[in-house]
């Protein structure tokens, strides 16, 4: 089976790293939970708002991500036992095509350079899964779409859902 996997928010946690950097600019520390789906800039006192928004811009931003759990070993299981693809937007944010292409390097080293599709528009790539968090990507997909469970997604139920990397497992039969 070939399966695409999405970065941002299924195999490093940006959101964390907008967390982290907000924390450090301006003192105070937000959770997941405060976001409630909404963007850190949407819930941040107005007069920090740019700074927010910049952040992806700067460079640093996608260089050290934290890793969402379990991502690493299992997404190693995958790629044993299937054709696994990395397809992620690398377009919109001026440093994040090397920083991630280094991030994936440093966290996902057995995924060959052939594997890696840095691209803008997802809805051009064809294969029989796509694991990403948002509908505007999965919505256009022609494959089987799964949606990875991020706090600005819980709503959606018209996809199979991932809760967790570990679940994954008995989505694809790996067998141990
Ligand atoms: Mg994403």
């Amino acid at each position: 089976m070939r399966i695409l996997i999405d970065m941002d928010e299924v195999m490093a946690d940006a959101i964390q790293q907008f967390l982290d950097w907000y924390e450090r600019d301006f003192g105070t520390r937000y959770t997941k939970a405060d976001l409630h789906g909404a963007r850190l800039r949407d819930i941040v006192p107005e007069k920090h708002r740019d700074a927010v928004a910049k952040y992806p811009h700067q460079k640093g931003f996608f260089k050290d991500l934290p890793l969402i759990a379990h991502s690493r070993e299992v997404i190693k299981e995958l790629n044993d036992q299937h054709e696994v693809y990395i397809a992620s937007a690398a377009m919109e944010f001026e440093y994040s095509l090397p920083e991630k292409y280094e991030w994936l390097d440093k966290n996902f080293p057995f995924i060959h350079w052939k594997r890696r599709i840095f691209c803008g528009d997802k809805s051009v790539l064809h294969a029989d899964v796509l694991i990403d968090d948002h509908d505007f990507n999965l919505s256009v997909f022609r494959g089987k779409p799964v949606i990875f469970s991020a706090p600005h997604n819980m709503e959606i139920t018209k996809y199979e859902r991932l809760h967790a990397w570990p679940d994954a497992r008995a989505m694809f039969n790996i067998t141990g």
